[in-house]
């Protein structure tokens, strides 16, 4: 200290003293000084970071019109909350559920709601299941559903039933006493590896369902970039009609969502914005082949190289593709790249239980590596139970189940897939023509971009496409609504390529009447728009003018309660 000569001495002597009997003092309050600048740093720089993620992501007018619906939604949040208003929403939802209740549960049906005293003979249970299969119902069997139902004939389904029959009480989660599932499960596996020309090293498990596939894929994704990366505030980039499963995926397992959309006339998701959004904190990438809304395959080869340069894994969702994709090109069928042959693709799902045929409760994942595999594996080693491993979410599984899947595999075989695909994908390409060409159908229906699989969706130029949808449910087809565009798909499958012709001639006739209607209207004066009769018009026409979705998520939720209504 350069002054301290020229201090007095007792101010000197106070001050060495100061200074000798102080300074580990002194040095903890900079310190703490010192931690509450970097700490307040860190923080700026975090918020600063994601503030230019979102910029990036997003571009200014984005991220405007962001806050914007935010506001918006958020206020109307608000309105509904008010007294006078909630009543008369509630009130509404309720008369909604209520009409809901009726078709869902036939009144006169006798209701058991315990336990009957004693067991019922086989003879009352099998009349009581014949009374059951014959309710009322919407015509799978003459190929009135879109989806749903994907094979449908009865020798393939007395065969399954047979090999569940064989199965019924297997386990997996048992390989010793049920070796013979263990070894399906594995068989069924390495075929659909092959199917998509998996590398050497490539592994795969197979799970409950298509969004059991894709949890467990997003699960491992979000594992690896934790234990490689130290990610611990994971997103994920979805094209926009990616399957809401993945958003799932987001709220089970914390991963953050960007959604990129899919503009016309490709319907593809937009590679700029996926690019732009890709950050330190990502953690996987998702193309569909093809989605489940429009049916259009994702740019996968594109967001496969994007994935290699970004070194990030990129999941193909072929839920819906499963073994329709895998034989387009020998079917002679225009297709796309969108397999393991793209060296960015990390992991597959793929659904036995949708064009592999299998029933219901049968999926596949598929990983490059057995390393992504086993990071949604769960061990624990130390349980009272035992050590315990489980391959995926779910701990006991059907073993009858995977009989069943196997057992379709291999009676349908490479040459019943292909025929199918033939059949399938044939039938849905001349509803399209059959769409474009019908003079009635042109003028006011409009295919979403270039459909290369099953799935035709279409917009209506001038009416109300949810009237359409209405107009056909009223002639017993069920058809999907879609939203954002509104819209209506029909996903072909091999019941209904059997009568594809009365769908569009159907169609024909609701368009006619539809469009008869609209000139009543017009003639008459009326507003554009009355209230809406049926009820997708009824659903999809206030849910889509609404600023906040609650009203749609009370309904929605009353609707799952009454699924459970006995
Ligand atoms: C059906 C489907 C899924 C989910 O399958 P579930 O078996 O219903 O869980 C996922 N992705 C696409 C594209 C689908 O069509």
């Amino acid at each position: 200290m350069p002054g301290t000569s020229r201090m007095p001495i007792s101010l000197r002597k106070s001050f060495n003293t100061v200074k000798r009997s102080r300074p580990s003092n002194t040095l903890q309050l900079l310190n703490l000084d010192l931690l509450r600048n970097i700490i307040f740093f860190l923080f700026v720089l975090r918020w600063t970071r994601r503030a230019l993620w979102k910029l990036k992501g997003r571009g200014v007018l984005g991220t405007l019109a962001e806050l914007y619906i935010n506001v918006r939604r958020i206020s109307y949040g608000y309105f509904l909350r008010l007294p006078g208003v909630r009543t008369r929403v509630r009130k509404e939802v309720d008369e909604a559920l209520a009409k809901m209740q009726l078709k869902l549960m036939p009144p006169n049906a006798t209701r058991y709601l315990t336990l009957p005293k004693e067991g019922w003979t086989e003879e009352v249970v099998r009349k009581e299941l014949e009374t059951l299969a014959n309710m009322d119902h919407t015509r799978w069997e003459d190929g009135y559903v879109s989806g749903a139902v994907y094979h449908g004939e009865e020798d393939l389904m007395k065969l399954q039933t047979e090999a569940y029959g064989k199965f019924t009480v297997a386990n997996p989660i048992h390989p010793d006493v049920f070796p013979g599932v263990r070894k399906m499960e594995a068989e069924v596996v390495a075929m659909v590896l092959g199917l998509f020309n998996a590398p050497v090293g490539a592994a795969g498990v197979s799970t409950s369902g298509g969004t059991d596939s894709i949890l467990s894929a997003c699960l491992s994704a979000r594992q690896k970039a934790y234990v490689e990366r130290g990610v611990t505030e994971p997103e994920m980039i979805l094209p926009e009609t990616a399957h809401t499963a993945f958003r799932k995926a987001g709220e089970y397992f914390k991963i953050k969502i960007h959604l990129v959309p899919c503009p016309a006339p490709s319907y593809q998701a937009d590679m700029r914005r996926v690019s732009r959004l890709v950050n330190s904190n990502t953690i996987l990438l998702v193309g569909s082949a093809p989605n489940f809304p429009h049916g259009i395959i994702d740019d996968i080869s594109a967001l496969s190289k994007l994935a290699l340069k970004r070194r990030l894994p990129l999941h193909v969702d072929c839920c819906l593709g499963s073994f329709l994709v895998p034989f387009l090109e020998k079917a002679g069928f225009e297709t796309e790249p969108f397999d393991f042959r793209l060296k960015g693709v990390t992991s597959i799902s793929c659904d036995t239980h949708k064009y592999g045929f299998a029933p219901k409760g049968n999926s596949t994942v598929l990983y490059r590596t057995q390393e992504l595999r086993a990071y949604q594996y769960f061990v624990d080693p130390s349980w009272s139970g035992g050590v315990y491993a489980s391959p995926g979410i779910a701990g006991s599984r059907p073993g009858a189940l995977i009989a069943a899947c196997w057992a379709s595999l291999v009676s349908v075989g490479e040459a019943g897939y292909l025929s199918s695909c033939e059949q399938i994908v044939g039938s849905a390409k001349k509803l399209a023509d059959r769409l474009h060409d019908s003079p009635a159908l042109a003028a006011e229906l409009e295919i979403l971009g270039k459909p290369l699989v099953s799935v035709v969706a279409f917009r209506a130029r001038n009416l109300d496409v949810y009237d359409i949808a209405d107009g056909m449910s009223a002639r017993g087809w069920h058809l999907n609504a879609l939203q954002n565009p509104p819209a209506i798909h029909v996903a072909m499958t091999l019941p209904l390529s059997k009568v594809w012709e009365r769908l569009a001639s159907d169609l024909e006739a609701v368009v006619e009447a539809e469009r008869e209607k609209e000139r009543v209207r017009i003639v008459e004066g009326k507003r554009a728009k009355g209230k809406a009769s049926g009820d997708a018009a009824a659903l999809y026409g206030v849910a889509g003018s609404l600023p906040n979705k609650s009203v749609v998520i009370d309904l929605a939720t009353g609707f799952l309660d009454l699924l459970y209504k006995a």
